[in-house]
């Protein structure tokens, strides 16, 4: 089986079609959501509507929990507790049940699915260490672990000892684990301002990373049309 999985949209509809754009060239089977549908962009319910049209999996990002008011967002800082009202006021209560509903794990052939860790999924903690990974790694019970939350894209890779690599394309070692950030889709954060992805093949054990230009400037004036902060299309320019 081909799936495509992604995650951290975060209302940016502009970024989430060019990845479906890119997704239709690649001929695969089914496509996953790692989380933050919603949160920081403009259009949180058209993104929503179009994930639940394309994944045949979607699980819960903190975001995702922020605006059903099921997780705190005391945490968070300024920007995101400004969108998180923002986003709460512009979704209907169906939307907001419907995010409340999302389930904290899932998994695709051969791969678990999750936003944050493995490890604990309710607590929505970082895997950005091999000490992470390593807490992580010790609660996969597949070969392969999807992830998002930071939206920096990585790879976790368990041999003798846990190395984690930039590298685009990782294959999923025969013994020993394989944690694979997805990076974002709408808020990358690895100073690529590009739409992020990945390709997994599970007959080939092959994840391949993509990325995918968008008009960033529309959606720049989409957020500031909305009154969303400006420093939310700011960020957007500069992948970080
Ligand atoms: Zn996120």
């Amino acid at each position: 089986m081909r799936y495509a999985i992604f995650s951290d949209v975060h209302g940016n509809l502009d970024a989430l079609e060019a990845v479906l754009d890119a997704i239709r060239g690649e001929s695969v089977d089914c496509c996953a959501c790692l989380g933050d549908v919603v949160g920081y962009g403009p259009q949180p319910r058209e993104c929503l509507a179009a994930v639940r049209r394309h994944c045949t999996s979607i699980v819960a990002g903190n975001h995702d929990f922020a605006v059903a008011d099921k997780l705190s967002d005391a945490t968070f800082n300024a920007l995101a507790r400004e969108a998180t009202a923002w986003t709460r006021k512009a979704l209907p209560e169906s939307d907001i049940a419907y995010l409340a509903s999302l389930p904290l794990v899932g998994s695709v052939d051969g791969g678990g699915l999750v936003h944050g860790t493995p490890y604990a999924p309710e607590l929505f903690d970082y895997v950005q260490t091999s000490y992470d990974a390593h807490l992580a790694m010790s609660r996969m019970d597949s070969a392969v672990c999807f992830i998002g939350h930071s939206h920096i894209p990585v790879n976790f890779v368990q041999a003798e000892i846990i190395s984690y690599s930039l590298d685009p394309e990782v294959l999923v070692p025969r013994e020993g684990r394989l944690i694979v950030n997805v990076g974002s889709v709408g808020q990358p954060r690895d100073r690529d301002p590009r739409a992020c992805f990945v390709i997994y093949d599970s007959s080939e054990g092959r994840v391949s990373r993509k990325r995918v230009s968008y008009d960033i400037e529309r959606v720049a004036t989409k957020i500031r049309e909305a009154g969303l902060p400006e420093a939310l299309g700011a960020r957007l320019r500069l992948g970080r």
